[in-house]
């Protein structure tokens, strides 16, 4: 009920909140939501804690997701199978590291930023999150500077993603680690129309204003002509439907990329 109500003033309060403010006010308003949401149902590895139900989402233009959205910390379900491969299934929290994050979710951002193991930089283009405004294919980063790399749902949107990994590449150390995440169709080669595209030319050929590619099951071939070994992972289906349901994970395909020596 009270999910529905905002969803509907949420167009309007992201014109009236200004984009540096509306990470605080979103906050304050999940932290009230979740404590009218407790309970023991399903369980958020964002914020860590139980609650009575995931509330539905959806962006303005796509179909409504039911048990997507953490009432207590706003994470998503993508947000929560990326936390959940990385704390169970990767070294990131075990050791020392330091962590390059391309366009920083605001509830992984906060979990990095916390931790005593990471040195971390967060970077965009545009978002106000992060710490500094820089381009993935340009980076002002020195050579093998970082051990491990995230990139969610970035590099359909580049320019050159070719670019943007042999610089990701670059800044990676030795025997450093990166994981990818996108829209992939894995039953089609990648589709992209050679550019500079308009706006309107990119929503009328890829169906988004803001996308340059739609990738397929060639990007592993994408990231090894950049010196990349990887690994495609279905990673929820490591756990059982009634643990998918109760974590609230989507089925996101995790791409691990090893810098190759
Ligand atoms: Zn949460």
């Amino acid at each position: 009920m009270i999910n529905s109500i905002v969803n509907k003033v949420r167009p309007l309060a992201k014109k009236m909140i200004s984009s540096r403010l509306r990470p605080l006010v979103n906050r304050a308003y999940f932290s009230i939501l979740g404590i009218l949401y407790s309970g023991n149902s399903v369980y958020c590895n964002c914020c860590n804690t139980n609650y009575r139900k995931f509330l539905p989402y959806s962006t303005y233009s796509k179909q409504v997701r039911n048990n997507a959205q953490c009432p207590g910390c706003g994470s998503l379900e993508r947000h929560r199978l990326m936390m959940a491969f990385l704390r169970k299934d990767s070294p990131l929290f075990s050791r020392k590291n330091r962590l390059l994050h391309f366009a920083p979710e605001d509830v992984l951002q906060r979990i990095f930023k916390l931790d005593p193991n990471l040195s971390y930089l967060s970077v965009d283009l545009y978002s106000p999150l992060a710490m500094i405004k820089m381009d993935i294919m340009n980076l002002q980063l020195e050579e093998q500077s970082y051990d491990v790399i995230l990139c969610n749902h970035v590099l359909a949107h580049v320019e050159s993603d070719i670019k943007a990994m042999m610089e990701m590449n670059r800044v990676l150390s030795k025997g450093g680690w990166m994981v990818v995440t996108t829209t992939i169709d894995f039953t089609k080669p990648t589709y992209e129309v050679p550019g500079p595209l308009t706006s309107e030319e990119r929503k009328k050929v890829y169906g988004q204003e803001d996308l340059c590619r739609i990738y397929g099951f060639d990007i592993i071939d994408r990231f090894s002509g950049c010196g990349f070994e990887v690994d495609k992972i279905d990673y929820a289906s490591k756990f059982s439907p009634d643990q998918q349901k109760k974590f609230g994970f989507n089925k996101e395909i995790i791409l691990l990329c090893r810098k190759l020596d």
